[in-house]
């Protein structure tokens, strides 16, 4: 095995058990290694550290582990089956009424770049690196081994995600079984998560028990979820007893698979308008007056190097939420950006309401699920974060 020794002192991050070597850290590649190969790592005195996937770029290995025990169908057969009892004690895999879970959720379940989400028995597989993608045969064997016979079906949706220098051109298609149907219950609710064709892989599973929480403060409001994907927490809020709720995405698909899925839920139910609208075009022209409103826009920041300028793309969006929302209303803010932090996102809404001049007390703070856990040495992994506010 190719080994990668690390520069004097750049071990101290290993043995604190954080799962990437950046580039800067490597002293020197004792081989060749080729892109998704796994490699050890040692220290500059020669001692062992981990094993990981070798990648090119500003993070040269992901930790697979750090024993040196070998990267098999063994290794992929214990971290899936522990993944999947996780979910079983969160209650996620052996219930009826929620079938859509995240089953594998990178570094938080020890697999690094490795993204797994279930759909009613259809795992929608994503692999964010080329060791993963190479590993693909022996996940998909260890998921058939894990799940069962609950396991209906795998669908490889990693066109969008692999390094693309890599050219190993993946194509999204099954690489095992047939979905036994494309709809999936969250708490009770009917979705149809669209992971051919969808964002990301279909559906955002990480809103779960956010979208709860708007149900039980949707009694008799006027709803504006904005950012609505697939119209999640519209449908929450429906389901609470909104009075009317208006869903709006600047993608007409989005619209589309809203609209889909209020009917499966609420057919018929006039309470419901959808507009794909750029949001702060909506929100400039909006003429109904609201009092419970959601704002999950995607990662405006995806990099440190644009952060300011996504902070100004949150603070105008809050902002205006907070100036346009009735005395009394009730407003979800979330930013799913990594390199924002809980403290920057908690200031930029301070920003934004005393902008908007009004009174602000925050009621709730808002992470990802258990489904979406947090690797302790890897505070990287937590990206989601959401205040719930109530302004006066
Ligand atoms: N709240 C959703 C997830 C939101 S994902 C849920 O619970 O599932 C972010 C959404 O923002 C995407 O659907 C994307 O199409 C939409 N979007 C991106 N830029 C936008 C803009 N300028 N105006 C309106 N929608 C936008």
């Amino acid at each position: 095995m190719i080994s990668i020794t690390l520069k004097r002192g750049k071990e101290q991050s290993l043995e604190r058990f954080h799962p990437w070597i950046f580039s800067g850290a490597i002293a020197r590649i004792n081989g060749e290694p080729q892109e998704g190969d796994v490699v050890e790592v040692v220290a500059a005195d020669g001692h062992f550290l981990c094993l990981g996937h070798y990648q090119i770029g500003s993070i040269a290995v992901r930790v697979l582990s750090f024993k040196p025990i070998e990267i098999n169908q063994k290794f992929y057969d214990q971290l899936i089956a522990e993944a999947y009892q996780l979910r079983i004690d969160i209650g996620l895999a052996e219930s009826t009424t929620t079938t859509a879970y995240r089953l594998v959720h990178g570094e938080g379940d020890g697999l690094p770049g490795l993204v797994i989400d279930i759909y009613n028995g259809t795992a929608v597989v994503q692999m964010h690196s080329v060791g993963m993608y190479r590993d693909r045969d022996l996940i998909d064997k260890a998921l058939r081994r894990v799940m069962g016979d609950k396991l209906k079906a795998i669908y490889n949706k990693s066109e969008g995600t692999l390094p693309f220098k890599a050219a190993l051109n993946p194509q999204n298609h099954y690489t095992w079984g047939k979905p036994d149907s494309k709809e999936a219950m969250e708490n009770g609710l009917r979705f149809l998560p669209d992971w051919e064709k969808g964002q990301k892989t279909g559906f955002f599973v990480d809103q779960r028990e956010n979208r709860a929480l708007i149900e039980r403060y949707a009694k008799g409001r006027n709803v504006l979820n904005m950012f609505c994907y697939t119209g999640g927490f519209s449908i929450y809020a429906m389901r609470g007893g909104a009075n009317l709720v208006h869903s709006v995405d600047s993608s007409e698909r989005a619209i589309e698979l809203t609209n889909n899925n209020i009917e499966l839920n609420f057919p018929g139910d006039a309470r419901h308008a959808a507009f794909a609208q750029d949001a702060f075009h909506f929100m400039e022209q909006a003429k109904e007056k609201y009092d419970l409103i959601v704002l999950d826009p995607p990662a405006f920041a995806k990099h440190l190097n644009v952060l300011n300028n996504a902070l100004k793309g949150y603070r105008r969006l809050n902002t205006k939420a907070i100036e346009m929302i009735e005395p009394g209303g009730i407003l979800f803010t979330f930013s799913c950006s990594q390199v924002v932090s809980r403290d920057v996102f908690r200031t930029m809404v301070f920003t934004s309401a005393a902008k908007a001049g009004r009174r602000v007390s925050i009621l709730h703070q808002l992470s990802q699920p258990a489904d979406h856990p947090i690797n302790i040495y890897h505070p990287e992994g937590e990206y989601l974060k959401g205040l719930v506010v109530r302004v006066y």
